[in-house]
């Protein structure tokens, strides 16, 4: 058993509660309170709870508390533990599917969980990386896991994506070189596919791509996760257009080493939608870099708004969010002119073309971190 960072244990709770907040803009607050050095116990929950009862009475806080009362809950239910042998059990029915998903045979790695990676492979962890497979003929081949990146949900889609990773490279030649685009790109893909296949788990596929996505709204360019997550993209098109039979003739190219040929399938322009998803994990896969932004709001334009469903009063307006009477005053002409909210004598209410937004959650408040 390995237990998680408290950091990832947080993480985890995160990505899978439904917040009030604009997910992106709360993240750093997560990243900044939470280690991924520390191991999780008891105290990160004290921790968390301390930053609710800390919180003072100003809209930001408010909802922040809503919040974090919403993440505790997650944790609570979530795993704390990771059990690697399970998933070591796993990796003859993960190779299976590997050899069937990609119609090639490879010989499984050994795997390691450790709590650094091999010398000279620092980089990979600053840059992001949970986990790095040292292929055959090095010295330390295998593949390698950052015990302190381990999370409950995403580590057993990376097992698979290594696996991945060792057919492919176990079926080329020593001169054919790495695609990252590609190679990435297709080891996203099956790895769902395959988790999908063998757990029919859809609600871990779900925080997956609820993590891709904010990573690659939060991190620096150079991390894995935001690169990968334009990758998946790339090959949502391409599935689009040809399904399965354009990803074997793809896959065909990368292994006869035509690497030009290979980076033709970059020119996306080129490619028509023709192909419909015909199953679950079809759509899943399709659907995985599908986000709509919400309009963001300060946070107590947010109270504000959430505040005059109906049509209210200044005084009551300000008595429901908390707010100087001043101050609330100041907001509502701020609102006024965005267009979200009219005003009929003395009472004030929500453009009723922002409710219908709002109601849905495609109006929502920014953490002013
Ligand atoms: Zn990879």
């Amino acid at each position: 058993m390995i237990i998680l960072s408290e950091l990832k244990v947080v993480e985890d709770a995160f990505f899978k509660a439904d917040l009030i907040y604009y997910k992106p803009s709360l993240y750093s607050f997560i990243e900044e309170n939470f280690s991924e050095n520390q191991p999780y116990s008891l105290k990160t929950l004290a921790k968390l709870r301390k930053i609710v009862k800390d919180s003072k009475d100003r809209a930001h806080d408010l909802i922040l508390r809503e919040d974090i009362k919403k993440i505790d809950k997650e944790i609570k239910s979530s795993p704390k533990e990771f059990d690697e042998n399970i998933w070591k059990d796993f990796l003859p029915k993960i190779r299976h599917e590997v050899k069937t998903a990609l119609g090639l045979d490879f010989k499984p790695r050994s795997i390691f969980f450790e709590e650094s990676f091999p010398e000279g492979l620092g980089t990979f962890e600053k840059k992001g990386a949970s986990s790095i497979t040292i292929f055959e003929g090095q010295n330390n081949a295998g593949i390698y896991f950052l015990k302190k990146r381990i999370s409950s949900f995403y580590t057993p889609l990376l097992l698979i994506h290594e696996q991945l990773h060792s057919c492919l490279s176990q079926n080329k030649t020593k001169d054919q070189i790495y695609v990252e685009w590609f190679e990435e790109g297709i080891a996203m893909w099956f790895s769902i596919l395959i988790y999908y296949k063998l757990t029919k788990n859809k609600e871990v596929i779900d925080i997956y791509k609820e993590r891709n996505y904010i990573y690659s709204k939060v991190k620096p360019e150079y991390n894995f996760v935001k690169r990968y997550f334009e990758y998946i993209k790339i090959m949502s098109c391409l599935y689009l257009s040809g399904g399965p039979k354009l990803f074997g003739m793809m896959m065909v190219d990368y292994l006869s080493n035509k690497r030009e040929k290979v980076n033709k399938y970059l020119d996306l322009e080129k490619y028509d939608i023709k192909f419909l998803p015909k199953s679950d994990i079809e759509n899943l896969l399709l659907n995985m870099t599908l986000f709509i932004e919400p309009e963001k709001t300060t946070p107590l334009e947010y109270l504000i708004l959430k505040s005059i469903k109906k049509p209210k009063t200044i005084e009551t307006i300000a008595m429901l969010t908390g707010a100087p009477v001043d101050v609330v005053q100041k907001f509502l002409f701020r609102l006024q002119v965005k267009g979200m909210i009219v005003a009929k004598d003395k009472y004030l209410e929500m453009n009723w073309r922002k409710k219908d937004l709002f109601e849905h959650k495609l109006i929502r408040p920014i953490y002013p971190f």
